[in-house]
């Protein structure tokens, strides 16, 4: 069984990769980039991921465009809808690519993050797959989260400190105002 699981980042691709092989799912990555805010953060993630796929003999495709400019005027003037834009547009991208590559499924690495929206990850995943014509492999490996985080600590990756976009590294750094 071939699965193309997405890959956000390396720390999350840790546990779903273990679980998939498991499965006995023969794993491919795809490292999704529009989302991945500024270019040096991608570019640090990307390397992270190759270092950690290469340990692994995990092949995995890269994005080659960085459409930056498309991914923001997606989220103008709906920016607090912006992650079930990004949450479709992701999990579309990568249903669209399995099908093309006759993969048998696809998966997410979103699935195993405490920090997601996990219901919303599911439904669009399911949706993006009905859309494509090729099944969304659901599983909630939001139950390795100690396992995943602490193997990440372990080889001395690198995590990194928000989501991915511009807006969600402004809600990790800018001091949020408490009320008088
Ligand atoms: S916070 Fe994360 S999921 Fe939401 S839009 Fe930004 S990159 Fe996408």
């Amino acid at each position: 069984m071939k699965i193309l699981l997405h890959t956000c980042c390396a720390p999350c691709t840790i546990y779903p990769l273990e679980r998939l092989r498991e499965k006995g799912f023969a794993v491919m990555g795809f490292f999704y980039r529009h989302n991945i805010h500024p270019f040096t953060e991608c570019m640090q993630r990307e390397a992270a991921l190759r270092e950690y796929a290469q340990s692994m003999d995990m092949k995995v495709i890269y994005q080659q465009e960085y459409d930056l400019e498309g991914f923001l005027r997606k989220m103008v003037f709906r920016e607090a809808e912006r992650c079930r834009i990004c949450y479709y547009e992701r999990l579309f991208t990568t249903a669209k690519l399995a099908k093309k590559g006759e993969f048998d499924s696809f998966s997410s690495t979103l699935l195993f993050s405490r920090h997601q929206n996990h219901a919303l990850i599911a439904d669009i995943g399911a949706a993006a797959g009905k859309a494509a014509g090729i099944p969304f492999h659901y599983e909630d490996f939001r139950t390795g989260w100690e396992t995943g985080r602490d193997k990440s600590i372990e080889m001395q990756m690198y995590r990194q400190q928000y989501c991915g976009c511009i807006y969600s590294e402004k809600e990790r750094y800018y001091p949020q105002r408490k009320n008088p």
